[in-house]
């Protein structure tokens, strides 16, 4: 029988108990200085500790250790290294010292970079981020020791996606610190961001996905009709989870417990075939790390179970795409969510301030989110039918809302940090009602003592988005912090936080809104509003380069200026190679699937048509001759579309980065659109056996 849950919980992670066992007292406690205080790790201790490490992971079934870190190309990246080492008699032994510990040379030189650094002096490093718990990762034989990472290069320049989030959540804590002691928490010795990021995914059978190249290349689908029967009786959200699902839930389950994680809701989503894990939140750069694991460890239990996992953010058209719900607040050292409202009037305060930093940031910077969740599949899924839109506003519910539009009054006694709704049944428990009515239209809204940031997309590492929401917030904080001490001695600090959020209030009116944000008229609205409003990747990447985001970023010391321009590069030559390999496939799957399908079709059409033309029907045959018509211009189409294609590709080859991404979002996809537009034409016109893919109809009822 299988172990229960909470037996095999965190059992592959270096953690807390395990270090406690392992070391000596006096080294575990210089680890954790060194951990929670920033202190400086010494040598001998890292000595001590690797090899406290080494043996712990070779009796949970490691032969290899891992730097594991967070290139930024949105995965995660490791060079496995042996254990085992032969003396020099000859003589096996396992061997992994403080230095190995500490830091290794990946060199990784083909990784992306946007140009930090040139291949002859490619050398890049990695080192241990002690504050994310190293974990073995098992497999059928044997495990790997995955020690959490930056990865840097020689000259120290960050080249991931961990080092700038560590920056950020260390500058807010800084100042969320600054804030406490202003309302006088003498005791509190430290604040953490945390996180917990909802993940949204779909699960085909790995036989039929292996028959489509667009799956296999591109991770969606760039062609197929849609299935007579969509999502539209809305009869899989919630549903009963199907068995075979169940069991790949179950084990990943299984697998994410022994690595420390829990999942504390699963369900089907509201596509066909579309699922969501939701864990149970952690600190934000650990929940960052356990994200990542959670789709890597996904994808290897999918396949043993048949399955394709698809994180991409619109793998299947007119049925909903798959985004990442960020949900984050604040905690302190003595365990109490920062976000959450109480019923001590000057706790209210300070939770106040701490709303209106986060507000003032997304006024002044919103931008800056807006780019970080621009990669090439959320372009597809953002301002659809289940998507926020590409612009960043806030919802703030009825309660916080009704408080703020009256601040200018003063606070309420008492803010209703809960309501009870009475449900009328006496045998029935009242259920505590939410904060929010949960507007589920905007971008990024207060969800009760949290805010959710909804616009990432399922496939993207959480680290940048809240890289920039940590970024700005800890502006926002500064500037409410500097508002507030700059009135010391004049007034009640209570007193000169309200005046602050009255002024950030004012300040932060354009990003508040609590309508439809799918409607037209909000739309209309922001950009009345002056909005950033990006529609595509490269328009929204470029967001990061308006010299006031640019100096927010290095003026927080989160990215160097030539950092930004390099990270800019990096995501826009993603974008560019995303659409360019689309093209080739689509290409690919046109040249040798879809037209000579549609040839045996017209040849089929046409020898029927000659057996029996004119023979028994007055009047003629018009549609069947219109059938055969439109076969013959579909061919025809389909293949001029490949010469668009063709030209295009000739046409941007030698242009700059910046211009190819231009003419492929202008002019590439419209193309793209325009040929799946007839392929898909001809799939519903030609015989199935003739078609050479598997259909949507195929592919999503097959669970
Ligand atoms: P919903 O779908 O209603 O938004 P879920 O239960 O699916 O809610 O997900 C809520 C997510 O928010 C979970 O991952 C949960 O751990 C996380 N969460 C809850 N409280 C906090 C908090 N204080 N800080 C960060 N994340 C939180
Ligand atoms: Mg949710």
């Amino acid at each position: 029988m299988k172990k229960k849950p909470s037996e095999v919980f965190g059992i592959n992670v270096f953690n807390d108990r395990a270090m406690r066992e392992r070391l000596p007292k006096q080294i575990y406690q210089k680890l954790q200085e060194a951990v929670s205080g920033g202190e400086k790790l010494d040598f001998n201790v890292a000595e001590i500790v690797a090899t406290a490490m080494k043996e712990w992971a070779i009796s949970r079934g490691a032969s290899h250790y891992t730097h594991w870190f967070h290139p930024r190309t949105d995965l995660t990246a490791e060079k496995h290294n042996a254990f085992l080492t032969v003396d020099e008699f000859g003589l096996p032994l396992d061997s992994f010292g403080g230095g190995d510990l500490i830091q290794s040379e990946p060199d990784a030189s083909s990784l992306p970079s946007g140009g930090m650094r040139s291949t002859f002096e490619a050398r890049g490093y990695t080192a241990w981020d002690p504050t994310s718990p190293a974990f073995v990762v098992s497999g059928e034989h044997g495990g790997t020791l995955c020690i959490p990472s930056v990865f840097i290069s020689n000259d120290g320049t960050p080249l991931d996606m961990k080092t700038p989030l560590l920056k950020s959540l260390s500058r807010i804590e800084t100042v969320t610190l600054r804030i406490l002691k202003l309302f006088g928490n003498r005791n509190v010795r430290w604040t953490r961001a945390t996180m917990g990021a909802e993940q949204e995914f779909f699960l085909v059978d790995e036989r039929k996905a292996s028959e489509r190249p667009d799956l296999q290349y591109c991770g969606r689908t760039i062609m197929g009709a849609p299935t007579p029967k969509g999502q539209q009786m809305e009869d899989h959200y919630f549903g009963s989870i199907p068995p075979k699902v169940l069991a790949f839930m179950q084990e990943v389950d299984h697998h994410m417990s022994a690595l420390g994680i829990v999942l504390k809701t699963r369900h089907n989503e509201v596509a066909p075939c579309q699922f969501e894990f939701a864990p149970q939140f952690t600190e934000a750069n650990l929940a960052v790390d356990q994200n990542q694991i959670l789709m890597e460890q996904m994808r290897q239990i999918a396949s043993r179970h048949g399955f394709r996992l698809l994180l991409h953010e619109k793998p299947f058209a007119l049925i909903n795409g798959s985004g990442k719900h960020l949900n984050f607040s604040m905690m302190d050292s003595e365990g109490r969510n920062l976000l959450k409202p109480s019923s001590s009037q000057r706790k209210n305060i300070q939770f106040l301030t701490l709303v209106s930093g986060l507000l003032l940031g997304i006024s002044r910077y919103g931008g800056l989110l807006r780019a970080s969740i621009a990669n090439p599949g959320n372009m597809q899924r953002l301002g659809g039918n289940e998507a926020p839109p590409a612009i960043m506003s806030v919802f703030l519910g009825d309660v916080l809302t009704g408080i703020f539009d009256r601040i200018e009054e003063g606070l309420p006694e008492n803010l209703p940090s809960k309501a009870f709704i009475n449900l009328g049944l006496n045998r029935l428990p009242d259920v505590l009602m939410d904060n929010t009515d949960r507007n589920r239209t905007a971008p990024i809204a207060f969800t009760g003592n949290k805010f959710e940031f909804r616009a990432p997309g399922a496939s993207q590492s959480p680290a940048g988005p809240m890289t920039m929401i940590l970024s700005l917030w800890a502006w926002g904080l500064e500037q409410m912090a500097q508002m507030i001490e700059s009135r010391a001695g004049e007034t009640d600090v209570a007193d000169a936080a309200l005046d602050a959020i009255r002024n950030a209030v004012l300040q932060s009116s354009n990003i508040r809104f609590e309508g439809n944000c799918y409607s037209q008229e909000w739309h209309e609205e922001a950009s009345r509003r002056g909005l950033p409003i990006a529609h595509s990747t490269n328009e929204a990447l470029a967001l990061f380069l308006v010299p006031e985001n640019r100096g927010l970023l290095s003026g927080l010391g989160i990215f160097s200026d030539r950092e930004i321009q390099c990270y800019y590069e990096t995501r826009l030559e993603q974008y560019v190679k995303t659409l360019e390999i689309e093209m080739n496939v689509m290409e690919d799957m046109i040249r040798t699937g879809v037209l000579p399908a549609i040839t045996r079709q017209i040849g089929s059409e046409a020898s029927a048509f000659e057996k029996i033309a004119g023979s028994f029907r007055k009047g003629g045959t018009p549609l069947w001759e219109k059938q055969i018509d439109e076969l013959v211009t579909l061919k025809e189409g389909l293949l001029e579309g490949i010469n668009r294609m063709t030209s295009l590709r000739d046409r941007i080859g030698r242009l700059d980065l910046e211009k190819r991404a231009e003419i492929l979002t202008e002019k590439g996809v419209p193309v793209l659109e325009g040929v799946r537009g007839m392929c898909d034409a001809a799939e519903r016109t030609v015989s199935r056996d003739f078609w050479p893919y598997p259909r949507y109809s195929e592919i999503l009822l097959s669970n």
